[in-house]
């Protein structure tokens, strides 16, 4: 099969050992933050060298060939993907797609910088977007992020949805820190018309505390909600990992993000790829692709799909994460601000 540079629309779907389709890309354009929560980073990260980093063109480059070989969302991660700089170059170029084979272009954030870019964001095509916040309590709030400030985040909130975003609430379960107010999250995120989605802590990347004081199972945290709300179940998707249970009280929907109870892989349709162009086929295991060294070598794709193709067929079947008490070493070694989720 011969393909023209920048070419690729006669090139195979990507299609893993196990036949899911991989249609989801998720790019994680920074390690670095402007928060430090405490089951993501260590408070003394050390982060890469900038040099090290895929510059916007390289990006939009990679991103856009994972699109003509099939990719029809696309999430922009991190770190915190708003504070690296010029980021809104790279939403204007990958906006180019939308309408085309691109379905979808969003954004998880910490919510920090959406005062400053949610009309930009929207204006790029933006519908939807993840906002991860797990308190509502300042104190708590700048507990659980060591730096961030819960009215910038909420006001950044605002902005999204008055520049007509959808805002997603991402939180994760942490014991003994957020359990006595999830209740009063959901009816929040409701009331502001917002769904709201829970996430089990992953053993990702060495922090200070212990994994298994932060583990709250959501088994737990869905009977608690259970007693104030009716959870139906339905059938509603985003493509992504979330289950979801509609709370007839309130009308708004509710996810369960279960990577340690209810191993979600056996639809697991995503890759991702970090800032240096390294390819995650699992965020669950160790083995990665470069493909940083295949778009340098040449301005024609060719090395570069076939670097992808090659990867794909490693995918594995699912991750194996598992949290014991006083581990020494978590399942996974990189942090999750490596592949952003
Ligand atoms: N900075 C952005 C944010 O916080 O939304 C994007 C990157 S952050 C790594 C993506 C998501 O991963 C956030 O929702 C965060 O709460 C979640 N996360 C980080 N470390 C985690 C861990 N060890 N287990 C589960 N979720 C984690
Ligand atoms: Fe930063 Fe997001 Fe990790 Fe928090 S979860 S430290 S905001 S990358």
């Amino acid at each position: 099969m011969t393909l023209a540079a920048g070419n690729l629309s006669q090139s195979s779907p990507m299609i893993d050992p196990f036949g899911r389709h991989v249609s989801y890309l998720r790019v994680s354009v920074t390690d670095r933050c402007d928060f430090r929560c405490v089951y993501c980073m260590s408070e003394d990260m050390n982060f890469l060298p900038k040099q090290d980093l895929l510059t916007l063109e390289e990006l939009d480059r990679l991103c856009s060939v994972f699109i003509e070989k099939g990719v029809k969302k696309l999430r922009i991660t991190g770190g915190e993907p708003l504070v690296r700089r010029d980021i809104m170059k790279l939403f204007k170029s990958l906006s180019k797609h939308l309408g085309g084979p691109l379905e979808e272009l969003t954004l998880t954030t910490n919510g920090s910088q959406l005062d400053k870019y949610a009309t930009e964001l929207a204006d790029c095509g933006v519908k939807r977007i993840n906002v991860s916040l797990d308190t509502l309590d300042p104190i708590k709030f700048r507990t659980i992020t060591r730096w961030g400030n819960l009215d910038k985040v909420l006001g950044g909130i605002s902005a999204a949805q008055k520049a007509g975003i959808a805002v997603k609430i991402n939180a994760v379960a942490l014991k003994g820190v957020n359990d006595g107010e999830v209740e009063a999250m959901v009816q929040w995120a409701h009331d502001g018309g917002m769904d709201i989605t829970f996430i089990e802590v992953m053993p990702m990347g060495d922090i200070e505390p212990d994994r298994f004081d932060q583990y709250w199972p959501l088994s737990h945290l869905r009977s608690q909600l259970q007693s104030r709300y009716t959870l139906d179940e339905i059938e509603y998707r985003t493509g992504g990992p979330a289950r979801y249970v509609r709370a007839k009280e309130t009308g708004g929907r509710i996810g369960f993000i279960t990577p340690l109870t209810h191993n979600f892989c056996e639809s697991c349709n995503r890759v991702r790829i970090t800032c240096t162009g390294t390819l995650y086929m699992c965020l669950g295991q160790d083995d990665a692709a470069d493909l940083r060294a295949p778009l340098r070598a040449s301005s024609n794709n060719i090395l570069l799909s076939d670097a992808i193709d090659r990867a794909i067929l490693r995918k594995p079947k699912g991750h194996d994460f598992l949290i014991e008490r006083n581990s020494s070493r978590p399942s996974v070694a990189r942090h999750m601000s490596v592949t952003g989720g």
